[in-house]
């Protein structure tokens, strides 16, 4: 996982220069563009919609609404009707009457002169409207309405042309226009007092609630039912409102308003004062230092909720300094930056957990073999150590597959814990892999890393025997994979010989030659260059050869002689073996003949792979030979690894019972080197128990294994097994293990493995021998004969 984080954190610190230079690229761009401005614009309703305001009063709208259009049926309406309202406004004291009605054409004429007298009599607080207009459908230029001649004298001129945006909302509003050649006002500068150049634009405040300017009805205006309180000291703008009269404009924030409401916005924004636009880089400087924060952050959760949180509070900055200050900043390119570097993050994220995922072993959550090829240091690995579990499937079936991941953590932790805190990946179900310091021999490590995972693993409040093997390889071959496999091969073959651990064949040469040797092996067999030795076993209560061990010799007509080290562990992979052993196990019953017609009571050890136990069609096959033969098998002996035993109890167990039915004795091999306990030993049929070499060889100087064979002896014998020690190749040896009260010595002592005829030679001179009285065996004369079979031997 570390692993993972690593490799992360930097791609992390690559990537996040990248995400913020993109943030900028957006944003400066952004800022730059129409579509910046657009985006700005599109944030106008939610500016207006948050911040809106009051409007300030001053400006009071005399609408001609659908109520008086009701009221004065005939349209137009006789000019009679201005001239009263004016009079009644002029009377309630308004401050100025602005007009935002077309009075370029003629009505009744008693009625144009009577609006001519009120706006003369209303001592020039009126304004007539100027407007372009367009000539005909056909022809965009336009010409100038103005109010009729007759009107003109005593009024203000002002324009009332609204040119709204490309998306046909109203933004902005000129300071003044020019009509007929001459600059005019505009309605809403005329009412501000402000002055300023012709077609000028300012923008209108829209955050000003437009519901929130005084309205009165024409009508009742006119009628004079109005509080004249409403208008006292007031600029009052007279203008349609009514649907039908069409003078509508669209707007950024509140939708289609009649066009005297937005100039009444617009006359209300420069009595205000004008919003002021703040500068872009303001916004986008905070965004950046945002982006920077964002895309330092790990979690999904963080990076929204920094965004999130981002924006909100600079859309609120933003909103507050329009309210509080009339300061307008556009935030959308600082907005497309978060945005950009959140999503940029959240990408980098769902990669990273992707990637996360492909590389973890989903029930144990350790980093597997993708994990291990992603990995930059570990992918130079020189040496690698593949961990087996010999006995997975059994553990799988035993105890759920919850238990057998825990069983795969343990192990896990205990490979880190040998190997300097290096990682281990989960390279298949059964196998943990591990790159080895190039610092520390193999053989400190391994025989560390033996005696850590020979504990027994508790899962669930089990103790469970883990039977592990190792394989390791290393050297610069072709790649990681290659090395995997070579010590995954290496941690098969190490528990099919039934050893901790195996280094790999390390030569490509030697792979390839294995393999033309199997090739070989099969005609080897039929053309006699496999030939069986035997090594006898001395009983030592009744000084004298009780059994042999059969051992197979390949005598190569090229090769020269190949030790069965070599060939049986490839024979056990190329699935040779059970040929091979049922052509030994006819040869031994044949030799047996031999030495039991000259009356000789030995019986013979045969070797039995691992692989074989569980094989249904080699144990049919023993089972017909042993029918063939007529020799009484109870002269049989079948050794066994304990590794054997351990790799599938339940069919172990059944293979041995049934060989015992057959009247063969089961002797358990290299005890000492698996990792079963007796009490499990218990479990098995057997009649005897070899301690491994290893153990023996140095007994009688090593006091460490003294004790364990003294008490692997005591056990043995209260299991009610013989116990065979291996390789005896000093009296002193033999005496430590007589005084030890062991059963049966093997070893070059005694003898050598030596061919058939060598063998009953032995026998018979043993046999004369005792008939002298001497003992064979013992002290000088043992050596005597040791010495003499070694040579024949070779
Ligand atoms: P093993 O079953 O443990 O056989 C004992 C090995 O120890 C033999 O090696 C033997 O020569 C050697 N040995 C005996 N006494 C001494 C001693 O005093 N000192 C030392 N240093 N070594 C001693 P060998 O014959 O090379 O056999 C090696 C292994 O090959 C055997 O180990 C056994 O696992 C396997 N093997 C041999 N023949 C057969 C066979 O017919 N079938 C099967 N499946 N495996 C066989
Ligand atoms: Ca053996
Ligand atoms: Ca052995």
């Amino acid at each position: 996982m570390d692993n993972h984080l690593n490799k992360w954190g930097n791609i992390r610190k690559r990537f996040s220069g990248l995400i913020l230079l993109g943030a900028a690229f957006v944003s400066i761009t952004t800022a730059a563009t129409r579509f910046g401005a657009a985006a700005d614009r599109s944030l106008d309703g939610l500016r207006s919609g948050v911040v809106s305001r009051q409007a300030s009063g001053n400006v009071v709208v005399v609408e001609l609404d659908a109520a008086s259009t009701a009221a004065i049926k005939r349209w137009p309406w006789s000019r009679d009707n201005y001239a009263r309202v004016v009079d009644r406004l002029s009377s309630a004291g308004a401050g100025s009457i602005v007009f935002d009605v077309d009075f370029s054409s003629t009505s009744d004429a008693a009625g144009d002169r009577a609006f001519a007298a009120a706006i003369s009599n209303a001592g020039g607080r009126v304004a007539l409207p100027t407007f372009g207009q367009q000539r005909s459908a056909d022809d965009v230029r336009t010409i100038d309405a103005l109010p009729l001649p007759l009107l003109r004298p005593h009024a203000a001129l002002v324009s009332v042309s609204i040119a709204p945006d490309l998306d046909g909302s109203v933004r902005d509003m000129p300071f003044a226009t020019m009509t007929a050649g001459v600059p005019r006002p505009s309605l809403s500068s005329y009412i501000a007092g402000r002055s300023g150049v012709a077609d000028a634009l300012f923008p209108i405040d829209m955050s000003i609630d437009p519901k929130t300017i005084p309205r009165l009805s024409f009508v009742a205006v006119r009628d004079g039912k109005f509080d004249p309180k409403l208008v006292r000291g007031r600029d009052v703008l007279i203008g349609a409102t009514a649907v039908e009269m069409g003078d509508r404009y669209g707007t950024p924030s509140w939708g289609v308003l009649p066009g005297v409401i937005v100039q009444a916005l617009a006359a209300e924004t420069l009595i205000r004062g004008i919003p002021v636009r703040g500068s872009v880089a303001v916004a986008i400087v905070l965004a950046l230092m945002l982006a920077g924060l964002i895309v330092r952050q790990r979690s999904t959760g963080r990076i929204m909720l920094i965004s999130a949180l981002g924006a909100a509070v600079l859309i609120s900055v933003a909103l507050l300094a329009q309210h509080a200050f009339q300061v307008v900043y556009p935030i959308a390119a600082a907005l497309m930056a978060i945005g950009t570097a959140s999503a940029a993050c959240l990408g980098r994220d769902v990669l990273r957990r992707f990637d996360l995922q492909r590389t973890t072993d989903d029930a144990t959550n350790l980093p597997n073999r993708r994990a291990w090829q992603y990995s930059v240091d570990d992918q130079r690995a020189i040496a690698v150590a593949i961990a087996e579990i010999g006995n997975y499937e059994s553990l799988h079936a035993v105890l759920g597959s919850q238990a057998a991941s825990d069983v795969v953590v343990r192990l896990a932790e205990r490979l880190r814990l040998s190997s300097e805190d290096a990682r281990v990946y989960r390279i298949s179900n059964r196998q943990l892999g591990v790159s080895l310091s190039a610092e520390q021999p193999i053989e400190d490590s391994m025989s560390c890393l033996r005696a850590i995972l020979i504990q027994p693993v508790e899962v669930a409040g089990r103790r469970v025997d883990v039977t592990t093997t190792i394989g390791v390889a290393q050297g610069a071959r072709q790649g990681l994979d290659r090395l995997l496999a070579d010590a995954a091969m290496a941690a098969d073959q190490a528990q099919v010989e039934g050893t901790f651990w195996r280094l790999a064949t390390t030569d490509l040469a030697d792979v390839e030659r294995s393999i033309s040797l199997m090739g070989e092996l099969d005609q080897a067999i039929s053309a006699g260059e496999i030939d069986v030795y035997y090594q006898p076993k001395l009983n030592l209560k009744e000084q004298r050869i009780t059994s042999v061990e059969a051992l197979v010799r390949w005598k190569h007509p090229i090769r020269g002689f190949i030790g069965p080290d070599l060939f049986i562990p490839l024979a056990e992979q190329t699935d040779r073996i059970a040929p091979l052993t049922i052509y030994v196990l006819k040869r031994v019953l044949a030799d047996l003949q031999v030495w039991r017609g000259r009356g000789h009571n030995v019986a013979a050890a045969i070797n039995i792979s691992a692989k074989l136990l569980s094989s249904q069609s080699f144990n049919a096959e023993i089972e017909r030979a042993l029918a063939s033969f007529d020799a009484p098998t109870t002269s049989l002996i079948f050794e066994v690894t304990e590794s054997a035993t351990m790799s599938d109890p339940a069919a172990a167990i059944a293979a041995l019972r049934r060989y015992r039915d057959l009247g063969v004795a089961v002797s358990l091999d290299d005890y000492g080197t698996g990792q079963s306990t007796l009490t499990y030993l218990q479990q098995l049929p057997l009649n005897e128990l070899k301690i491994d070499r290893s153990f023996v060889q140095f007994a009688h100087q090593n006091h460490n294994d003294a004790v364990l064979v003294r008490s692997t002896i005591k056990l043995a014998h209260d299991l009610g097994l013989k116990v065979v020690a291996e390789g005896v190749e000093d009296v002193a040896c033999r005496e430590f293990l007589a005084a030890s009260d062991c059963d049966l010595i093997q070893g070059y002592l005694i003898s050598r493995p030596v061919p058939l005829g060598d063998l009953i030679g032995l026998l018979e001179a043993a046999q004369g021998g005792s008939a002298d009285g001497a003992d064979p065996y013992s002290n000088a004369s043992a050596e005597v004969a040791a010495h003499h079979l070694r040579r024949q031997a070779g």
